[in-house]
């Protein structure tokens, strides 16, 4: 029998509200069960929203910098204490397996780490006599109602990576999760209202393109920060900035991992097996192309292969945990067959097939298995796509010159690495390879809160990253304040 569907509320001014909007069905992915239906919220429930954020800023910047993390102290220790029913309910709507599910929650209460420590970094500067009796400092104050949107992949991490953050610099919030798993986002701003979170300063609408487009131009709005798909935000960027708004997009990406002739075969078979089939392969930092490099296509591709036929997948939603679980939708799932279809027709040989892939009891999921293209050129749609999915490209080239020179070209630039024994090599890659975040002898480079989430080229529109400083630098605007006083005062005690 099928189960009653969850609760999906937007959350404005303190009120959790339920909503009768048409909208998405959100499925169990290990089982394709529906299991909530995310409302299509648009203008109106946007503009509600921003005008809750609004009124209650003026409250949220004048409450001290301590006293707001104390906030997020309390919120950590709740999401700690909830960390099992977090990881539980991440898997259900998302589909990755528990382990996966726990790094996801893992790492969204880093942020918060992060950001109960913002108020040593609100400190300003400043120079006394910076001319004759006259005093120059500097502050940072918030900015407004700060705006959020995240996409379906990390559903507890990245809203993590943004709201923490502006908080604690005293900005209000609202959030726009994703409505293939909204559910993650809603129990974890349940727990920051129970946190003491004061009304208003943190909500949470849902919909597409018709309510993000309503924050993005919203007057009351003084910042978006968004994380998706490069040609969302690439509209987001244009639309935000040309509204006036300071803005941060990260995109997609297709992220490259070079494997040298000398590299440690055991470990650079891990390390790129966890990079291409993580998360059944939907993280923008997933290692979606493998770069054997002279001699490495003999010498450890074998290995690779090996490693990706014995990965099993399975339903996550139960106590026996596969290897790997399904994608997030049936449509998703027969996109990346496509891409697989399409490869094989533009000449890549497709040396591990996920297609066709059948669970035992889970038939209505979305799952494919893990799958190696070999073979594949610059030129081939499986090299140029973001595919998402647990596929992995191998190219190969003859020295690391040439593999470099074709790294490069990629629009994209979120993450690349390279497994090696040779510090010479690994120094010349990590020199020049155009990506912002770099990995030696790492498959998944992704930064921790504490330094920059930083996409270059088309996965980055902007000038500021979310995490670390520059996540508070986004945040917040500079005063410069020059002091100077011309005499002690009225009255007898000031006389000299
Ligand atoms: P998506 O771009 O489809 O959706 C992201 C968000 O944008 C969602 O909240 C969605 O509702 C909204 N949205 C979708 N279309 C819109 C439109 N036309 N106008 C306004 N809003 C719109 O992305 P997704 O499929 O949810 O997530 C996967 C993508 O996110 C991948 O490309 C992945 O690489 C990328 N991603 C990037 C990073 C990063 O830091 N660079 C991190 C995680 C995911």
């Amino acid at each position: 029998m099928q189960a009653k569907p969850l609760p999906c509320p937007f959350f404005i001014d303190g009120e959790w509200i339920e909503s009768k909007l048409a909208g998405t069905p959100v499925h169990n992915p290990s089982t394709g069960e529906v299991i909530a239906q995310c409302p299509a919220g648009g203008a109106a429930e946007a503009g509600a929203a921003v005008e809750a954020a609004a009124a209650a800023f003026p409250g949220w910047w004048e409450t001290p910098a301590v006293e707001r993390a104390r906030v997020l102290f309390k919120f950590k220790e709740l999401l700690e204490r909830h960390f099992e029913e977090l990881i539980r309910l991440n898997t259900r709507e998302h589909g990755k397996t528990l382990g996966e599910s726990r790094g996801d929650v893992k790492r969204g209460i880093e942020m918060i780490e992060f950001a109960c420590g913002v108020p040593s970094l609100l400190m300003g500067e400043s120079l006394e006599n910076l001319a004759r009796g006259i005093d120059c400092e500097t502050v940072r104050q918030p900015l407004g109602v700060c705006a959020g949107i995240t996409p379906f992949n990390f559903p507890a991490m990245v809203p993590l990576w943004m709201y923490p953050v502006a908080l604690a610099c005293g900005n209000t919030f609202v959030l726009k999760p994703s409505e293939k798993v909204p559910l993650t986002a809603i129990r974890i701003v349940e727990l920051l209202r129970e946190a003491g979170l004061p009304k208003g300063v943190l909500n949470l609408v849902h919909g597409g393109r018709e309510c993000v487009d309503a924050l993005l131009t919203h007057p009351k709005v003084k910042a978006v920060s968004f994380v998706g798909s490069t040609p969302v935000a690439r509209h987001i960027f244009e639309v935000a900035t040309k509204h006036g708004k300071r803005a941060q997009a990260n995109g997609g990406a297709k992220n490259y991992i070079f494997i040298m002739p000398d590299a440690d075969v055991e470990n650079s078979t891990r390390g790129l097996i966890e990079a291409a089939y993580g998360c059944a392969g939907e993280r923008c930092m997933a290692g979606s192309t493998a770069v054997m490099i002279g001699d490495a296509g003999k010498t450890v591709l074998p290995s690779i292969l090996d490693a990706a036929r014995a990965i099993k997948i399975g339903p996550t939603d139960r106590e026996a945990q596969p290897d790997m679980g399904p994608v997030i939708t049936r449509q998703h799932r027969d996109r990346v067959v496509q891409l697989i279809d399409t490869g094989s027709k533009e000449g890549a040989k497709v040396l591990v097939d996920g297609r066709g892939a059948r669970v035992a009891g889970a038939p209505d999921g979305f799952y494919v298995g893990a799958t190696v293209l070999d073979g594949v050129q610059s030129g081939m749609i499986v090299a140029r796509e973001e595919i998402f999915g647990p596929v992995l490209n191998v190219m190969r080239f003859a020295d690391l010159e040439a593999a470099l020179e074709l790294a490069n070209r990629s629009p994209y630039g979120n993450g690349a690495s390279i497994f090696t024994r040779s510090g010479k090599a690994a120094r010349e890659f990590k020199h020049r390879v155009k990506a912002g975040m770099v990995g030696v002898n790492i498959g998944v480079p992704a930064s921790m809160s504490w330094f920059p989430f930083n996409g270059w080229g088309e996965s980055f529109f902007g000038d500021l990253h979310m995490q670390g400083r520059e996540g508070v630098q986004f945040f917040t605007q500079q005063k410069v304040a020059m002091t100077r006083w011309f005499s002690y005062g009225e009255g007898d005690i000031w006389q000299r």
